[in-house]
């Protein structure tokens, strides 16, 4: 079984050096007993949290609490769909198709407790289970409805719009005759955001002062902001923003490799605009997973939310394609194809 390490802590932007590839014989029979379950990996999800497990914190800060902290030696959990090769839990058999968590690898051993569960495709390609009908797509559902309570012709502001999360919001939201506007880091994001349907996208690596950006793009001011970014963008949309606003705060991969980067609000907006700024976790949304995952499936299936996807092959393209999203080398929901299934 080959799997990803890291080599050290990361306490700043990953470099490929961080990573190595484990080599390591997996028997792939159980013991006599074992409640074991033995997957062989086909799409693993590659994603920017997980850079906040590989840091040397303290135990005490709050990212760590909820994923834990990762020791170098140790094989990296990720989202991702597998195929069961040996099962000691009566509820999987060999061959069925699961989705969950499972490791950076070519097989992933889920022990008692661990989070998976059968997969049935419904129709739709693996790599959408990855994606739009996975936790990105939960996110960004959640996220957008129930934390950001949009009303029918708000104005939008998402960032990273073309990422895993980003285009997905883009898409609820314009279901919901919203204006979108979305920022993005290439002139080719920008144009495929536009095709997506967003009313309006821009290069934010093009711009100098982002308050006055977002003022040009939103004259009558930001109503809800998708926030997956943090930092400046953050305090030029608050900045931005209507009275009563909601603010998203779904991720802050701009300061996720830099310790000192910190978005410094006015916080005299928030008071006198009244503005909710929230944080959340996709495993909040339990409650309206059903709904989440129903409602997809019929946008895509009708061609009403395009998922954009961004696919690399073999283990070895792990830590590669785990740098690039903080260089913002990938368009979409990042993942990368183990096997054939
Ligand atoms: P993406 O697919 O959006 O990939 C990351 C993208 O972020 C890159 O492609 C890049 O695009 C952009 N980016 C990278 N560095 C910077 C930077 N310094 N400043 C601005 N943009 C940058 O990833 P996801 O959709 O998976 O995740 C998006 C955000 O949502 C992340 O912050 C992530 O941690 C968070 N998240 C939160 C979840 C939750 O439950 N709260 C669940 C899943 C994700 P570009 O070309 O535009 O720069």
């Amino acid at each position: 079984n080959r799997y990803v390490v890291i080599t050290e802590h990361v306490d700043g932007p990953p470099e490929e050096r961080h990573f190595k590839i484990k080599s390591e014989t997996l028997s792939l029979e159980l013991e006599s007993g074992s409640k074991d379950i033995i997957v062989k990996n086909l799409y693993v999800s590659i994603d920017p949290y997980q850079i906040n497990r590989m840091k040397s914190y303290t135990s005490s800060q709050s990212a760590m609490n909820v994923a834990g902290p990762l020791n170098s030696g140790e094989a990296i959990a990720a989202n991702g769909v597998a195929k069961v090769v040996v099962s000691g839990n009566p509820e999987f058999q060999k061959d069925d198709l699961v989705s969950g968590s499972v490791t950076w690898g070519e097989y992933s051993v889920i022990k008692p407790g661990g989070s998976i569960r059968k997969l049935d495709l419904l129709g739709f390609p693996l790599s959408y289970h990855v994606g739009p009908l996975a936790s990105s797509g939960l996110t960004a559902y959640g996220g957008f409805f129930k934390v950001c309570k949009p009303k029918r012709g708000e104005k939008v502001f998402v960032s990273a719009a073309s990422g895993s999360v980003g285009h997905l919001v883009g898409q609820y939201a314009k279901l919901l005759d919203c204006y979108v506007v979305g920022c993005a880091g290439t002139d080719e994001k920008v144009a495929l955001l536009k095709k997506l349907g967003f009313d309006d996208a821009f290069n934010y690596k093009q711009e100098t002062d982002m308050k006055a950006t977002l003022k040009r793009y939103f004259p009558e001011g930001i109503d809800v902001y998708f926030d997956n970014v943090g930092a400046e963008m953050l305090e030029a949309a608050l900045s931005n923003m209507n009275v009563f606003g909601r603010v998203a705060v779904c991720g802050v991969i701009s300061e996720y490799t830099d310790r000192n980067r910190r978005a410094v609000p006015d916080m005299i907006d928030v008071v006198y605009k009244r503005i909710t700024i929230q944080g959340f976790i996709y495993l909040d949304f339990t409650d309206i997973y059903a709904d989440f995952f129903s409602t997809t499936c019929d946008h895509l299936r009708s061609g009403k939310i395009k998922p954009l996807e961004d696919i690399s092959d073999g283990v070895e393209s792990i830590p590669a394609a785990f740098v690039g999203l903080f260089h913002g080398r990938n368009t979409g929901k990042k993942m990368v194809k183990i096997a054939e299934d």
